[in-house]
């Protein structure tokens, strides 16, 4: 593991040595991936509703921490499903077994706060606008994760960057702020502590490491694709999703402009074909989520030397580069 190079309020309320987090991910999120990135100092997290039933998450649980006996955390999203969810069920594994940290997303998540802490575990709620990180903080939410424009899945409707979101949600609320949505690598980490940040939250770029579980197929489509191959679809629905440009995108996205709703438009959105493609490689059959970001994505080494990679570069820029700028004005 690297040296630390910052302390943050997110690194000391997590207990991790390092400001990144790897963000919440439908299928790729599993134990090794996310003991990985806790074992290099970070805060992996899985995602709750992979598993299709609570026992499979308590499975899951189980296996990240025969992996890592650092901190990790686990996301539950709120948003529309094709079929339903045990949410209950899942809250109650979670807390059960005493998971740490519980990012929550997809919308408010007020109704379930009280069942998310009793086990007192920080509560970290991703969103999408202002309005919703000053209404997390107000609900009792430890910390908020503000996902900007180039953020992969589900950036909501308001089609801010973070550039801009980030320093108006850190002027907006007194809890720490994670950035997401647009960071890949050192650059973007030292940028979002300027603005105010106090960690990252890196979905896009994990997805392309040796342990994520994902198809060699799909880890070299993220290494070949461009800043400019990501699209929208379901902005129909007002569930807008940006993925990877492919047939089945371009497909959804035509469909949308003839009128479709949703009974026509599930066989091609429905996870069962993203979980077709990240096992078995096919990149055309599904939708796959990725950020703008995916251009800075070139390769897929182990998640710990990414994170280590992150750390040294993040050093070489705050003391080289910024330092030097710094003794050239001195001079
Ligand atoms: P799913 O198969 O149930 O649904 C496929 C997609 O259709 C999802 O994006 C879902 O939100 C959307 N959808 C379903 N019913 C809808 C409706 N009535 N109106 C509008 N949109 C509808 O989903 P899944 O692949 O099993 O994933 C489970 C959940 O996790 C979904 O809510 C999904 O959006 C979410 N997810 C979130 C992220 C993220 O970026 N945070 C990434 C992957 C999945």
């Amino acid at each position: 593991m690297e040296p630390r190079v910052f302390s943050t309020r997110v690194t000391r309320m997590l207990g991790i040595e390092h400001p990144i987090i790897q963000g919440g991910m439908m299928w790729v999120s599993q134990p090794e991936l996310v003991a990985a990135v806790s074992n290099a100092g970070g805060l992996g997290i899985l995602t709750a509703l992979t598993y299709e039933t609570p026992a499979g998450l308590e499975r899951a649980i189980a296996a990240t921490r025969e992996l890592t006996d650092r901190p990790f955390g686990v996301n539950l999203t709120f948003l529309p499903t094709l079929v339903p969810k045990d949410y209950g069920g899942l809250i109650d594994v979670m807390v059960g077994e005493g998971v740490p940290v519980i990012e929550t997303a997809g919308r408010n998540p007020e109704p379930y706060l009280d069942r998310l802490k009793a086990g007192k575990a920080l509560v970290i709620h991703k969103c999408t606008a202002v309005r919703f990180a000053r209404k997390a903080q107000s609900i009792g939410c430890d910390m908020v994760s503000i996902d900007g424009f180039e953020c992969a899945g589900h950036p909501g409707e308001d089609d801010v960057t973070s550039l801009v979101l980030i320093p108006l949600t850190v002027d907006e609320v007194d809890i720490p702020v994670i950035a997401s949505g647009g960071f890949a690598d050192a650059r973007g980490l030292v940028a979002a502590l300027s603005l105010g940040a106090e960690a990252v939250n890196m979905g896009t770029r994990f997805v392309a490491t040796t342990e994520s579980p994902v198809h060699p197929n799909i880890k070299e489509w993220l290494a070949s694709a461009s800043e400019r191959d990501t699209m929208f679809v379901m902005r129909s629905l007002r569930n807008t999703e940006r993925v990877l440009r492919n047939a089945a995108a371009e497909k959804v996205a035509g469909l949308e402009q003839q009128g479709a709703g949703i009974a026509e438009l599930a066989p091609l959105i429905s996870g069962k074909n993203g979980l077709r493609m990240v096992t078995e490689g096919d990149t055309q059959c599904g939708l796959m989520s990725a950020g703008q970001c995916v251009g800075l994505v070139r390769d897929a080494p182990s998640a710990g030397e990414l994170v280590d990679r992150i750390m040294r570069e993040s050093r070489v820029i705050v003391d080289e580069r910024l330092g030097g700028m710094r003794g050239a004005a001195r001079a």
